[in-house]
Formats: structure tokens, sequence, C-alpha cells
């Protein structure tokens, strides 16, 4: 068993100063209203392996909004409460969270009624959770700071990799562990348990997934997708069988998989050299992942995981903008030795990033992934210094003409046939009196 003390070293090995001040800080709270607190779930399980979670997660046994009220009180923080579910949310003033989660609930059914009383033990509530290595608590409250509980082998899992169910019924009472299952185990380098892995199998053969909603599993999908390793948990989940209930079609073949690896590889070059810059990856791998399926089966994977349509309408217009401008420029490339660079800018421009990360991924010619890579490192940041203000001293009366000689300018910047403000002004009044 992992002591106290080896428990607190960890704390202050792996935290931030602050962190550690206000996991003391609840646990003194919880003295003063003699309430057993404690630190429970992904942040106790990544502190045992050594690793950083910010996600506090609070379990309080008896009335945790009491307790985060009165945290907030002293700490200057706001909350957010649930009565009915005995949760809230600390917010600090910097934004940062806190999660709180009653283990015993009390509530009045209507006013003046007696209230009905929900008991459960900290262990009846680890008891809910997916997989064992998430129900590790850590004790806050100061005689007992850092004492670690492990009432379902939390440990030994963790030291020997497992992801493990605690029970039989697991995956039917809560199809999105499935998922969560595969993430996991990628994410944290473990392996689905057997028995595990058996239940996994036979709730996909008795068809349990069919009945998970659509918004939850876009929601497990989603945030598989944005992990660092999403392809050996796309992988993982095609070996279980899991693909096909987000879309019978989904079916992983050679060139499907080399895209997914290739996005891969354009993601990590990407976010290396911008990494200010935004971009939904989870996006460059849903279109990678569905890269090869027919239209109507695109959009009945999208109707399927409820994608609002709003985003589905994005979603299709990428794929097909993406694709279109991929079979131009390959098209192209084929043909001719030279392609000028502003041709690459005019193609581009309208492109999302994620949707240049995806084409530059799916593409197989050697020459298009440079123009991708030309426009996302170069060409996407130039414009001409020339703006409509100046057309407009020229005299030029408002319409598409602007669009059309700023875009002749630019084009000239780009290639490099005018590089100062007066060449472009020239350039421009040229164009002016050309028409
Ligand atoms: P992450 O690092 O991705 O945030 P996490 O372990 O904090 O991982 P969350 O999805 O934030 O995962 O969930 C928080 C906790 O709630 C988990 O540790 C897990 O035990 C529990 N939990 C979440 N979803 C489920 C579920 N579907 N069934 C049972 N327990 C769940």
């Amino acid at each position: 068993p992992v002591r106290r003390r080896e428990v607190v070293h960890l704390m202050n090995k792996h935290l931030s100063r602050r962190v550690v001040d206000i996991l003391r800080d609840l646990g003194r709270v919880g003295d003063e209203l003699e309430l057993p607190v404690y630190a429970i779930g992904g942040f106790a399980r990544d502190l045992l392996l050594g690793g950083k979670n910010d996600d506090i997660d609070i379990s309080v046994e008896g009335d945790g909004i009491l307790f985060a009220e009165t945290f907030a009180n002293r700490h200057g923080c706001r909350i957010k409460s649930h009565a009915k579910f005995g949760t809230a949310v600390i917010v600090f003033p910097d934004k940062a969270k806190i999660d709180v989660a009653s283990t015993r609930l009390e509530y009045y059914e209507t006013p003046g009624a007696l209230p009905t009383v929900e008991r459960s033990s900290l262990k009846m509530d680890l008891y809910r959770r997916d997989f064992t290595v998430n129900t590790l608590a850590v004790r806050l409250n100061p005689q007992n700071f850092g004492l670690l509980i492990d009432y379902f082998g939390a440990c030994r899992d963790l030291k020997d990799k497992t992801i493990r169910v605690l029970h039989n019924l697991s995956f039917v009472e809560d199809p999105t562990r499935v998922f969560r299952a595969v993430r996991f185990e990628q994410r944290l380098n473990f392996q689905i348990a057997r028995h595990t892995e058996n239940l996994i199998r036979n709730a996909v053969k008795m068809g349990f997934l069919d009945k998970l909603g659509g918004r939850r599993l876009l929601n497990e999908l989603i945030i598989i997708l944005r992990e660092r390793e999403p392809v050996r948990a796309i992988l993982r989940m095609e070996s279980l069988g899991l693909l096909r209930f987000i879309h019978p079609d989904l079916v992983l073949d050679s060139e499907n998989i080399r895209i997914l690896d290739e996005v891969k590889k354009v993601v990590t070059w990407f976010e290396l050299l911008y990494q200010q810059d935004n971009v939904e990856t989870w996006v460059v791998y849903f279109l990678a992942l569905t890269s090869l399926v027919s239209d109507d089966s695109f959009w009945e994977t999208c109707t399927r995981l409820s994608v609002s349509e709003h985003y589905r309408e994005r979603l299709i217009d990428m794929r097909v903008h993406g694709e279109q401008v991929l079979k131009v420029m390959e098209q192209k490339a084929a043909r001719e030795n030279t392609v000028r660079r502003s041709d690459i800018f005019f193609w581009l421009r309208s492109l999302s990033l994620e949707v240049l990360l995806y084409i530059m991924a799916k593409t197989r010619r050697e020459d298009v992934r440079k123009f991708i890579s030309l426009y996302v490192t170069q060409l996407r940041g130039v414009s001409c210094s020339v703006t409509g203000d100046d057309l407009k001293s020229m005299g030029l009366p408002p319409g598409p003409r602007y669009r059309e000689v700023l875009d002749v300018v630019l084009k000239a910047r780009l290639n490099g046939e005018v590089s100062t403000h007066a060449d472009e002004l020239l350039l421009a009044r040229q164009e002016l009196a050309r028409k």
C-alpha cells in the first residue's frame, strides 16, 4: 500500500504550491464543518502515476454544497450548485474550477416536507465509477492529509497497468464506458483486463452500443480524437468492432490507416511550429477517419452522432471543398512543372487550417504536400499594403472591382513582382486604367 507520507511527497513533487495549498485549505474547511473530504478520481489516479492533473474532484461525506459555499466565502470564489444532485462547482477569480460532490444527499422534495435523505458512503459512491483506476480517494482533512483510500484494488491495477471494470454489468449500465476504456488504455499505455475485454466484446455482440445516444457517443469520440495518440485508439476501436456503431461503412483499410498516420505527422509538425494557433485536431482526425466513406454515409455518420445541423453543414462543406481543391492541385501538379505561389495562395485561401492539414495528410503527391506546407508556413500571412481606401482615393466607385484590383496586386506581391508600397500603388493605378 502507498503510505500517507509518499502521497504527500508526490503532491509536493508534482503539484504547484498553489494547488497543494488549496488542497490543505479544503481539508481545513472540512474539519471546521466536521466533514470528511477527499480528492478523488482522475486527480488521485494521475497523482499516483506521477503525472499532472489540474482537475480537482472533491467528494464530501455530507453536505457538499454547504462545504463548497463555506470554502468559496473564505477564498473569494463563486459557486454554482445543483441542490438536487448535491453537487457544486467552486469557481476561482482566475476561472480555475473545483468540482464538489456529496456522497450523502439530503434534500426537500416539497417545501415543508421532511427531508429525503439518501445515504451513501464514499465506498458506494466510488463503486459507481467506470474503472478501478478511477476509484482512488485521497483524504484531505489535516489529521489524515494524504491518506490513500483504495477499496477496489486501484493501486494494484495502476501497478499492473490494467483497465478493469468494477462489476460485470458496467457496460450494460453505461455503454460509453466501452469508449472510455479504450481512451484510458491508450492514453495511459495500459491494457484492458481480459475479463473486461470479454465484457466489451459481449456488449458489442449483444448490441448494447446501439442504445448509446448520439450526443454521448460524439462526446467520447471527440475526447478520443483530441488525445495525443488517436490513431492507436482508432485501431483499437476497430479491433473491438466499435467503429461500426458509429457507421457500418467505417471499416479501416490500408489507405485509411495511411491517411490517419499522415494526419498524426502533419498535426505534430503543425503544433511544433505554431503552438499558439488553434486547430481543432479532432476535426482533422474525424475527416481522415471518414475520408473514404461516401457522401451519404458521411451524412449518416453525422446524424448518428447527433452533430448539430449547423456544424454538420460545416463539416460537409470542409470535406467537399477540401477534396475539390486537392483534386485541382493534384491535376495541376501532374501537368505542369512550375506552379506559382499565387496559384497556391488562391487555391487554398478559403480553406480552414483543419482542412489544410487534412488534405496535406491525404495527398500522395509530395509536391502538393510541399505546396500546402508553403502556404501554411509562409503564404497565408501575406497581404498587400494597398488597401480599399487607397483605391477609393483613386476615385474607384464601390463595387466588385475593389476585390479584383486588390487580388491583382496581391498576386504580384506573392510572385515577387512588386515589393514596395509605391510599386503596389503603381500597379493598382495601371490596373484601374486598364479597364
Ligand atoms: P481526464 O483526465 O480525461 O479528465 P478523468 O478521469 O478526470 O480523465 P472524466 O471524464 O473527467 O475523466 O471523469 C471524471 C471521473 O468521473 C472519472 O475518474 C470517472 O471515474 C468518473 N466517470 C466519468 N464518466 C463515467 C462513466 N461514464 N461511468 C462511470 N464513471 C464515470
